[in-house]
């Protein structure tokens, strides 16, 4: 079980162990120049066996108490840079490349080893304290984005855990030194569904907002790359009939936003769903809760990211909501859903990932009362499609295996 802390810990305990192991060389050195210094000498008839029995118990002294500190520690955060210890580490996950090369923001080592499976899951699934995520977050930012944050571990940070109005279940964290100010907020979940939302800002102004799960640092991009700004059509009767609970990629010839939600809208729409559609198709995500009896089922879009790695990975957060006792709802079949147009895409597998957190809503002396619902598991949908290069032909690509 990887415990709180134990990476942070790890850092501070390898500098020590490189000093131990400096300090004991020393000694054992001293005592030997002294000793032999000694016996040259034949002064005072100076114990050949005594001599020889301190340096013995000296150098397995060293080495059991070497042993006893430092055994336990490392079996916990195995995962740090092989030259000076620090667990500010990364690997491109997502990619060929991912647990086989390494590179530390720290010092900029870079290596290449696979690590064990359940070491390198328990490292990916860890609960990472928000002042480990804060540097982190810069180290990344500044090594990897190049966003020109510097001097991240030698700043004097103030600040730390807020009381948040309004949010149940999530902590916030606020942190800031000299111009800068991040901010760190998480639900309150099993450690390996933690998405923490980053917020860095430098001078007052956003330098950079986004995620980090399970070690990959995701950045939101509000619109995606065709320059849209991100949309969200949302629907509560035309899928009705049409659209099972789940996610539904939608290939058209142009952007569904742009025509009136008329008629049979979303049955043409139903009929373009598809999981290997051509560059040529404008690309849509439909996420539908299914079929409702009555109305008050509601869904709602909290984050959208789109994540560059292979596969290119669409990230939704989506808050559903349940009207509770005594809630007056319509009597009328309801699917609630959201149309979000993505656009054209080049060739390549993509994912789409739901992350669902559900409310209870209630009224309390008319006001607006959502409870959320507490799951072990986060609930997460995920659905993968393809896009092929359209070249007037359906030729599989030659370089495919
Ligand atoms: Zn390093």
């Amino acid at each position: 079980m990887v415990t709180k802390g134990v990476d942070l810990f790890g850092y501070s305990v390898v500098l020590k162990r490189k000093q131990a192991v400096l300090t004991h060389s020393i000694i054992i050195l001293f005592l030997l120049t002294v000793g032999t210094s000694y016996m040259e000498c034949g002064d005072e008839r100076m114990d050949r066996k005594l001599v020889t029995s301190i340096i013995l118990l000296v150098i397995v002294g060293s080495a059991v108490a070497y042993f006893l500190v430092f055994s336990n520690v490392f079996s916990e955060s195995e995962i740090a840079c092989p030259k000076d210890g620090s667990p500010y580490v990364l690997t491109p996950i997502g990619s060929r490349s991912e647990n086989f090369n390494w590179r530390c923001l720290q010092c900029d080592y870079c290596w290449r080893k696979t690590y064990p499976e359940d070491v390198y899951q328990r490292w990916r699934k860890a609960f990472l304290e928000p002042a480990f995520v804060r540097d982190y977050t810069l180290l990344y930012l500044g090594k990897v984005l190049q966003l020109g944050i510097s001097d991240t571990l030698l700043r004097n940070w103030a600040g730390g855990k807020e009381t948040p109005t309004g949010l149940v279940g999530c902590e916030v964290y606020v942190y800031w030194a000299e111009d800068i100010l991040v901010t760190i907020k998480y639900p309150v979940v099993l450690p390996e569904n933690t998405i923490y939302e980053i917020k860095v800002e430098v001078q007052g102004a956003t330098l950079w907002e986004g995620s980090l799960y399970r070690r990959q640092f995701i950045t939101s991009i509000p619109a995606p790359p065709v320059g849209a700004e991100f949309r969200a059509v949302y629907d509560y009767y035309g899928g009705v009939g049409l659209f099972e609970k789940g996610i539904h990629i939608i290939a058209t010839s142009m952007d569904p936003s742009d025509f009136a939600t008329v008629n049979d809208y979303w049955r043409l729409l139903k009929e373009n769903e598809t999981l290997k559609a051509s560059t040529e198709d404008f690309i849509s995500i439909i996420i539908s809760r299914g079929d409702y009896p009555t109305g008050g089922y509601t869904i709602q879009v909290k984050s959208f990211s789109w994540l560059e790695t292979y596969p290119t990975t669409f990230l939704f957060a989506i808050n559903f909501t349940d009207p509770g006792e005594g809630v007056i709802v319509t009597e009328a079949f309801t699917n609630p859903l959201v149309l979000v147009p993505i656009g054209n895409l080049s060739p390549g597998k993509y994912v789409v990932e739901v992350h669902i957190c559900r409310f209870i809503l209630a009224y309390d002396a008319g006001k607006p009362v959502y409870t959320p619902v507490q799951t072990p598991v986060v609930e997460v949908w995920k659905e993968s499609f393809e896009i092929l290069e359209d070249n007037g032909s359906n030729l599989v690509p030659s370089s495919q295996p």
